[in-house]
């Protein structure tokens, strides 16, 4: 018998960066045109991973900006959290670090279960954050980095999507909350 796991993890960010494109791009594969403000989402989704199951609950948020106050529905019963911002956008990294902060304060601890995603790496010619102020900022919290493109599916996406669910999964495992 497998063991099952419930695993709930949130994505964050300044809106418009590209968060539900990558839950949907995660949990369904599929590319979203046209601008559509989530209010909140849950998606569900049961990921294999070795001999265990796990029912993995993305919730996908609204977005937040330097000012948010953060629910505490984004903070108990916690496992991971996505942090996504536009490589476009470098107001979208800055609300990032405000939103870490906040996190840590809210946990009392000192490592987070987190991935940090530059998104929208497609867009290159108008960058506004560069991959290693990414990993820069990545590394001094311990987590994870990545760029992604929810857009170029072709030859990214699918390897992307399998990337951050690994990624998700593993930072999940480490710590319990
Ligand atoms: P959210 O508000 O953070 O959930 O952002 P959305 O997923 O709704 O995306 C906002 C806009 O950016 C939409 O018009 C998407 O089509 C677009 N978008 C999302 N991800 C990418 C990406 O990786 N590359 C490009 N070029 N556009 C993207």
């Amino acid at each position: 018998m497998p063991l099952v796991r419930y695993r709930k993890v949130v994505i964050l960010g300044y809106r418009s960066v590209g968060k539900t494109s990558l839950a949907h791009q995660f949990v369904e594969g599929e590319f979203l045109e046209g601008y559509d403000p989530t209010v909140e989402n849950t998606y569900s989704k049961i990921v294999t991973l070795g001999k265990d199951e796990f029912h993995l609950h993305l919730v996908d948020t609204a977005g937040q900006d330097e000012y948010s106050i953060l629910p505490y529905s984004f903070i108990i019963g916690v496992h991971g959290y996505v942090l996504v911002y536009s490589v476009t956008s470098l107001h979208s990294f800055q609300v990032i670090e405000s939103l870490y902060q906040k996190l840590h304060e809210g946990h009392g601890k000192t490592r987070l279960p987190v991935v940090l995603v530059g998104n929208k790496a497609d867009l290159s010619p108008d960058r506004e954050v560069q991959a290693v102020e990414g990993k820069r900022l990545a590394e001094s919290w311990g987590a994870t980095f990545m760029e992604s493109s929810a857009r170029d599916k072709q030859v990214l996406g699918l390897k992307i999507r399998k990337v951050v669910a690994v990624a998700v999964l593993r930072h999940c495992l480490v710590v319990e909350m």
